[in-house]
């Protein structure tokens, strides 16, 4: 009989709790990876750069696994179909994993749990992609948080309490399924192909961290950390960051309690997917000019800095934080578009595209969602400009053609444009 260790958003062997624990407990360990066609189906784009990322680790994990005369066993489709014929394929015991929340995954996992279960095979789940998982941060009385400060301030208590100590795998070899290498399928094989996007390292930067709270806010430095794709797969530890975050920069750190609000907020609201946050914004007549939008994604807005952001994520599938609240905000506040064709838009092309960050960012900036910020402010693309890129360096990266007669007028007007926004906010309101 042999335990199945299944691998979605946790591709390490390093600090990985459901991996470790199936080690502790179990035998004959075979770790398994599933290419998704449920997911992979739906990508329009076959030179995705996610997709080439993860068969890049799912390979490092197979030659990892190698120094430990085991292999990863990778099969391709529906996870229900992939279980019910590796039962047949298999002696199985159990299936350990870790958690994940997104609203697809709860559904998958129950329905392949039941599955199990009624093979007589035992599903464990463990916690390992956050540090506080969606219920475990509450008030007093009990009640989930809508609201980020009071919600920081209590994870941070816990977050002190709680020793968290990281695992590894060291004198495991007996308990993984020896085999030789297993079979795995290329790219192409998959139906895809690689991009040219070039795909960032793991490495934690402490230096940078350490400085973050002075360097995050400026788009033409490297300033933030670029692991969101990292934290996204599973290929650094959270446990392991938050513990380096603590002890290096707070600011740092409060941006992965952002995430894990964000996580906490789709879990408890997944409604919020499709919907506002606050119910009477879905209240707003968007204008949703087609024409307009093709600008926005093509960094043809007449906005230096809104064209310089969408133009570096279209290039590069990464665009810093401080331009992503700028063309969020230009996108659903100047031209009236609805703030879920931009989500769509980024969903597509974020290399660290995360379904809770994704539609937090774009509700926060649409004024939807669960922060406090009234409608009424809104930012001013000059202004930001030139407090964020003073001398122009990240907007002559982008937008070579900056200061010439090639650049475009702006598409819309500042002070007409956010005139307009305010009327149709407050209308749509009753305000
Ligand atoms: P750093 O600044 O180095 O931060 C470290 C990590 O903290 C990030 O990798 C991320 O995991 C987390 N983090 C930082 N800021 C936030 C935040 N505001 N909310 C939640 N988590 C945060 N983040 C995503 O991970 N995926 C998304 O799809 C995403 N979409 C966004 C859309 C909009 C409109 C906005 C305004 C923000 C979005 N963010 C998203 C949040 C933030 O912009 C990115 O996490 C950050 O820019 C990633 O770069 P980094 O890894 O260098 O982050």
């Amino acid at each position: 009989k042999i335990t199945l260790f299944w691998f979605r958003r946790d591709l390490r062997l390093e600090d990985n709790l459901g991996l470790y624990y199936a080690h502790q407990n179990e035998k004959r360990v075979l770790p398994l990876f599933i290419f998704d066609t449920e997911i992979l189906d739906k990508l329009e784009d076959k030179t995705d750069a996610r997709v080439q990322f993860i068969h890049e680790q799912v390979q490092r994990l197979r030659d990892e696994l190698a120094s430990y005369q085991s292999s990863l066993l990778v099969r391709q489709g529906k996870p229900l179909e992939v279980f019910q014929s590796l039962t047949q394929e298999y002696n199985i015991q159990n299936v350990y994993t870790n958690r994940d929340y997104e609203p697809y995954a709860r559904k998958r996992d129950k329905e392949v749990a039941a599955f199990l279960q009624g093979e007589g095979i035992d599903f464990y789940d463990f916690k390992d992609q956050v540090i506080f998982e969606t219920d475990e941060i509450t008030t007093d009385k009990g009640d989930f948080y809508k609201v980020f400060t009071p919600y920081s301030k209590r994870w941070l208590q816990k977050f002190e309490q709680a020793r968290i100590t990281l695992v590894n795998l060291d004198g495991r070899k007996k308990s993984f399924y020896q085999t030789k290498p297993m079979p795995l399928p290329s790219l192409r094989a998959i139906g895809f192909e690689a991009s040219e996007i070039i795909l960032p390292s793991p490495k934690v930067d402490n230096n940078l961290i350490r400085k973050y709270d002075q360097t995050r806010n400026f788009p033409a430095i490297a300033g933030t950390s670029r692991l969101g794709i990292h934290l996204r797969f599973g290929t650094i530890s959270i446990r392991k960051l938050a513990l380096e975050a603590a002890q290096l920069n707070d600011t740092f750190l409060n941006e992965l309690i952002w995430r894990e609000f964000y996580m906490m907020i789709l879990y408890h609201n997944p409604e919020v997917v499709d919907r506002a946050f606050k119910p009477a914004y879905d209240r707003i007549p968007w204008r949703n000019d087609e024409k307009e939008f093709s600008c926005w994604c093509e960094g043809k807005t007449g906005y230096p800095l809104v064209d310089a952001g969408m133009r570096e994520l279209n290039a590069t599938g990464y665009m810093h934080n401080r331009v992503r609240m700028v063309t969020a905000s230009f996108l659903t506040k100047h031209l009236l578009i609805d703030w879920r064709w931009g989500e769509a838009y980024f969903a597509k092309r974020l290399l660290d595209y995360e379904l809770s960050s994704n539609n937090g960012g774009w509700q926060w900036a649409a004024g939807t969602g669960t922060d406090a910020q009234p409608y009424f402010r809104i930012f001013n693309p000059a202004s930001q400009l030139e407090k964020f890129d003073k001398d122009r360096k990240y907007v002559k990266r982008w937008v070579p053609e900056f200061g010439t007669d090639n650049y475009p007028d702006p598409i819309v007007d500042h002070k007409a444009a956010r005139k307009r926004a305010l009327e149709v906010f407050k209308k749509a309101l009753g305000k």
